[in-house]
């Protein structure tokens, strides 16, 4: 065992379920392990490096700014954090011209749920199955899965959960006490599942008549991942609260919440966050946007997204149930579990993520080139064949 895994082993919480490598390098779409094999990242930091591992502008941004400046509370105003809460409440969809800083994706969850019970003075959360907003307390309830709630429960109370894209049932769930509905776009941890078309429009139409908050939790789906820069954009939707995390700060820590006109009441010392808004995420983050205002990355994201899930179903495997996805954000559902194929994945040089026990999911980088997309069919191809021939052997009558 390498010194770097018995360390993690030996001080490491064990919280997390880990990989036999370990990566101390990065750029672009590759990573490379500490015996310098090279990977394709097609997990990119679980939808962190959208823009690529170290992408040169926002190393230059954090280097130029963690020498003038690397903290700031928000007690005090900032040139960077001005910049960048400027930038981005440019870039958000339509009314959403406001935002609060924080750390992550659980925080910005935690923060837009706190803002619609401080909005609506309401406690009810309607939340849909199989959706995943983080884990602390509050987004954890606000999460579906079993496996994460239960050994932390109880849980804060006040939060449902209805079918994702079943407008009858959370019409039935929405009541005088919801202060809000909060949705993925696509579902990522729940399997990378898209709703039926309508479904959100229909969704914001019952909390408007309502007086509930739509919240909408583009964590994952945020920064071009789904071919748009916010996927919300594909229904020409703007929710009253958009959580975004992950990769808007170019792998630099960060969340946000994007915040609308009907949300109301949010007064000084209500909420916060001692490393919400420091100067070095948000040069980053500021990089980040730049990057997207001066390159084709969403539009090619939408583009060789069709491709691969194209290149995918045309292969016919027979171990494969449905390929899904919108952008380079895309589900491979199999007919047995995914841990096996994503290790021989990772056995090829490619790192890929499950959604559940039979999805295979791909984020890899937005600057994933054609071959190297088509690397990760072949490979695919290669890997499910095998398994499809040894699963017909076991099973022939001895
Ligand atoms: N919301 C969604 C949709 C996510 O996919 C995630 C993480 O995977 C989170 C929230 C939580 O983000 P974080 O892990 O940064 O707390």
């Amino acid at each position: 065992m390498s010194n770097i895994f018995q360390q993690e082993e030996n001080f490491g919480s064990g919280v997390y379920a880990k990989r036999e490598i370990a990566i101390v390098q990065g750029n672009g779409t590759t990573v490379w392990d500490e015996n310098g094999r090279a990977y394709l990242d097609c997990a990119a930091g679980i939808g962190v490096a959208n823009v690529g591992h170290c992408h040169p502008q926002v190393v230059a941004a954090i280097t130029a700014q963690a020498s003038r400046l690397i903290t700031c509370q928000e007690m005090f105003y900032n040139d960077q954090r001005a910049q960048f809460q400027a930038q981005l409440a440019a870039a958000l969809p339509g009314s959403l011209n406001r935002v609060y800083l924080c750390n992550s994706g659980t925080e910005a969850v935690e923060a837009a749920v706190k803002f619609a019970r401080l909005s609506t003075g309401r406690p009810g959360i309607v939340a849909a199955m199989r959706g995943f907003h983080g884990r602390t307390l509050g987004a954890l309830s606000a999460t579906h899965n079993k496996k994460y709630r239960q050994p932390f429960e109880p849980l804060v109370s006040q939060f449902s959960h209805v079918p994702f894209g079943n407008i009858d049932r959370l019409d039935a769930a929405i009541t005088d006490q919801t202060a809000a509905v909060i949705l993925e776009i696509v579902q990522g941890e729940g399997g990378v599942r898209l709703a039926a078309p309508g479904f959100f429009q229909r969704a914001q139409r019952l909390c408007q008549e309502r007086g509930a908050l739509l919240i909408i939790d583009e964590v994952q789906t945020g920064f071009g991942r789904t071919g748009k820069l916010f996927a919300c954009e594909h229904y020409n939707l703007v929710p009253d609260l958009i959580c975004l995390g992950k990769a808007m700060a170019g792998g630099v820590p960060m969340g946000a919440v994007g915040i609308g006109p009907r949300v109301q009441n949010l007064a000084p010392g209500l909420h916060g966050s001692t490393f919400g808004g420091n100067p070095l995420a948000c040069a980053a983050g500021t990089a980040v946007l730049n990057i997207f205002q001066h390159t084709d990355l969403t539009s090619r994201a939408a583009k060789l997204g069709d491709q691969f899930r194209r290149q995918i179903e045309a292969l016919n495997l027979p171990l494969v149930r449905e390929v899904r996805g919108l952008g380079l954000m895309t589900g491979i559902e199999l007919r047995q579990r995914a841990m096996p194929i994503v290790q021989s994945l990772m056995d090829k040089g490619i790192i890929a993520l499950t959604a559940g026990n039979t999805v295979i999911r791909l984020l890899p980088p937005l600057t994933i080139t054609v071959e190297e997309l088509e690397r990760v069919v072949v490979a695919l191809a290669e890997i499910l064949t095998t398994e499809q021939r040894s699963t017909a052997r076991e099973q022939l009558p001895a």
